[in-house]
């Protein structure tokens, strides 16, 4: 059997703002190329415990470790890691001067001093991959929000990260653009990024989820394959909160 290569090890993590303790020891393991999908409601600490992760918060407690090393937020190069770990937001923040093709560019070129031709080269391919290429040299305010948060994807994508978060991608959309955004996420799935992903899309964590993890008050209550969470949950907690959103 192949050992599966951990992506991710989030270990007895704390996390508290002032005196409110948000995450109380959360351990939580990711493979590379699985999907875990995290649910749980609002004020669960889902957004602070993947904001741990990409380090714009900062643990009280614990450890969290990026392919097998430990990150030391006053020691590592928190931008290196945050190459290595992509995040999406609910809120896209395009740049509203640049194109698409320039939003996508950016980072690239800041961050790593890339070369402009490839970096260019590449940026169209990603934007091919999310299905803009049409849009390369529009303005984002001529885009829908899911075409804006398509370009958001591909801008994360463009550092070229082994490991991308998403919290709620597409909570902030009409309806109707919210499958074409979860098709995108899907296709990075099956190409074999490892992804957390919180979302409220429960149709989509049972199709793509290699795993779902719910979390309540500041804990990991249950992870499980997607169909044992959704058919037979082990716990009280995850039943009742499946039985308000479903
Ligand atoms: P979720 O994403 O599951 O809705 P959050 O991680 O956003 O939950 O929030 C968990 C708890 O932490 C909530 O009670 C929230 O009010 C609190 N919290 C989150 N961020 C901060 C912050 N920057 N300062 C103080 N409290 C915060
Ligand atoms: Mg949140």
């Amino acid at each position: 059997m192949e050992d599966k290569q951990v992506m991710i090890r989030v270990q007895n993590l704390k996390k508290s703002f002032g005196q409110v303790e948000v995450l109380k020891d959360v351990t939580l393991e990711v493979a590379k190329g699985e999907v875990v999908v995290l649910i749980g409601a609002s004020g669960s600490g889902k957004s602070t415990l993947i904001r741990c992760i990409n380090f714009l918060e900062i643990k009280n407690g614990g450890d969290i470790l990026i392919e097998g090393k430990s990150i030391d937020p006053k020691k590592d190069d928190l931008t290196k890691v945050r190459q290595k770990v992509g995040m999406v937001f609910q809120h896209f923040n395009l740049f509203p001067h640049k194109t698409v093709l320039e939003n996508v560019m950016e980072a690239p070129l800041i961050a790593k001093k890339a070369d402009k031709e490839q970096t260019k080269q590449e940026a169209l391919q990603l934007l091919q991959k999310v299905g803009l290429s049409e849009k390369a040299d529009v303005y984002p305010s001529s885009l829908s929000g899911g075409q804006k948060q398509r370009v958001a994807i591909a801008r994360s994508l463009a550092m070229k990260p082994e490991i991308m978060l998403f919290d709620e991608p597409t909570s902030a959309l009409d309806p109707e653009l919210v499958g074409e955004v979860l098709e995108t996420m899907k296709q990075l799935a099956q190409d074999g990024m490892t992804m957390i992903i919180v979302t409220h899309e429960m149709g989509f964590a049972k199709e793509v989820a290699d795993w779902v993890a719910f979390m309540n008050q500041g804990k990991i209550v249950e992870m499980a394959r997607p169909e044992e969470i959704f058919n037979n949950p082990k716990e009280e907690r995850t039943r009742e909160f499946l039985n308000r959103v479903l």
